[in-house]
């Protein structure tokens, strides 16, 4: 009985985890492994096993880090169930079909090189037709229903108040050798959120764990003081006042899914309260469109906030409000950058790597009257990041420069993951009423796993490892 740790080990992306028990192989996550273009290509294709060895996913949440690349699995001969809550699968539907979109236009721009020096081109990692297929292998699970995935595999998913759809999950795995002893029980925190998080539940403990598989994306750092939700909703309210008063564009690069919605809620609380000039809101992402249907369609995963909104709001709909409008549409897209209007314009992708963003970036970041307001991790070397560090005072977009003139911000509170005290809290309260023989941290840089074992030891929480890529945990 063992886990093997084949993504997100000392990086943040590409979480991929496999359990080994009783010659069953398990798969926790099989996510797309985002970083330097060449490196990335790479790695997402080459899974480490063939995908016929693998008998059953267990899927965390669908953001694409953790989803995107079973459609790679499933080309490489994975037939099995992907285990998920409905709305994780509902999501990963629109995600994983838009992530096909990407990937194959990725590919033209790198074959239009290739041809040019004379080399093969390469196939795409995957297409819609595996996005698909993928989507047929989905068995759903509602949060806090257990279910067996092998004789001897239970599982369960409880809320880890990350994005809609997020678990925490909960594995028991009976004994290969003793027929009666316990069974051993393995927690895989997925990402863990934050009780201040909007529309969400808050995270769930699941006591009792024997081993932990641990994210510590913030391990070595705390949120600012201000990143309570009133905060952000206050930023954003002076901002797009400045905006307005400026007869400026606001432009707000997010996450299609989670980040968006998140902002939208606050908007219509703001627009509520009548605390919005009237300003022309859009979301211009089809993604975005589709993922905020889902949302809607999910009222399990809510807090008590969100369903009171949906209860007494006028519209009973709290991601809509007046003045917003959902594009999905190019040619509205395209009809932003003519108008002279000041407007907000949340777009993706949220770390400005590609997507409708990067058009109105390209049309507005040389004017002062422009804000940029970022709402999320920005990873490093992505446009998104080099804006919000001002590194450079002149960018290229499409392969042109442009001059920065624009104000760049960044928006507190706007995380979807738990802090360095949040993930102390969290580590403490999941081994408190068990004998937790080992905590393995994942998803996560080096720098910010070492600071944070050191804080678990410190705090006598632990043995706490930090595995590389391929590293083995064996259980007992
Ligand atoms: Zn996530
Ligand atoms: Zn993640």
């Amino acid at each position: 009985m063992k886990v093997q740790f084949w993504g997100a080990a000392q990086t943040v992306t590409g979480s991929m985890h496999l359990i080994h028990h009783n010659g069953k192989r398990i798969l926790l996550d099989c996510g797309l492994y985002q970083g330097r273009r060449k490196e990335a290509f790479k790695r997402n294709r080459e899974l480490p096993f063939d995908g016929s060895s693998i008998d059953a996913v267990v899927l965390s949440h669908a953001h694409i880090d953790h989803s995107g690349n079973l459609p790679s699995l499933y080309r490489s001969g994975f037939r099995g169930p992907i285990y998920a809550t409905s709305a994780s699968r509902d999501l990963a539907a629109f995600m994983l079909m838009d992530s096909a979109k990407i990937q194959v236009n990725d590919i033209k721009y790198v074959n239009k090189k290739r041809k040019r020096k004379k080399q093969k081109p390469f196939e795409p990692l995957y297409g819609s037709e595996e996005a698909a297929a993928t989507l047929r292998e989905f068995r759903t699970i509602e949060y806090g229903h257990p279910f067996t995935i092998f004789e001897g595999v239970s599982c369960q998913f409880h809320f880890a108040g990350h994005m809609l759809g997020a678990s925490t999950v909960e594995i028991n795995l009976d004994s290969e050798t003793e027929p009666n002893a316990k069974p051993t029980r393995l927690v895989f925190s997925g990402d863990i959120g934050r009780s201040e998080m909007p529309i969400l539940r808050d995270p769930q403990i699941v006591e009792g764990a024997d081993y932990i598989i641990m994210e510590a994306t913030y391990g070595n750092r705390e949120h600012a003081k201000n990143s309570k939700d009133g905060d952000a909703r206050a930023m954003l309210k002076k901002i797009i006042q400045e905006t307005w008063d400026d007869r400026g564009k606001l432009i707000i690069p997010a996450f299609s899914v989670g980040r968006t919605q998140e902002i939208v809620y606050r908007l219509n609380q703001l627009a509520e309260g009548n605390q919005l000039p009237p300003i022309k809101v859009f979301v211009d992402s089809p993604l975005a469109v589709n993922a905020t249907d889902v949302f809607r369609g999910h009222p399990e995963c809510y807090d008590d906030a969100m369903v009171n909104a949906v209860l007494y709001e006028d519209d009973g709909d709290p991601l809509h409000f007046e003045g917003l409008r959902y594009i999905r549409k190019v040619e509205e897209s395209k009809a932003l950058n003519t108008s002279k209007e000041p407007c907000v314009i949340i777009s993706a992708s949220g770390m400005c790597e590609g997507g409708r963003v990067l058009h109105h970036l390209k049309n507005n970041i040389e004017k002062p009257t422009t804000r940029i307001l970022f709402a999320g991790y920005q990873a490093p070397h992505t446009l998104g990041r080099i804006l919000m560090d001002g590194s450079l005072d002149r960018v290229k977009i499409y392969g042109e420069e442009y001059q920065v003139n624009a104000q760049v911000s960044h928006l507190q509170g706007s995380s979807g993951h738990a802090d360095q005290k949040n993930l102390l809290e969290w580590a403490r309260e999941t081994t408190e009423k068990g004998d937790v023989k080992k905590i393995a941290l994942v998803h996560c840089e080096l720098d910010s796993a070492t600071v944070f074992q050191d804080l678990l030891h410190k705090n006598k929480l632990g043995p706490a490892i930090i595995p590389a890529k391929g590293d083995e945990m064996v259980m007992s």
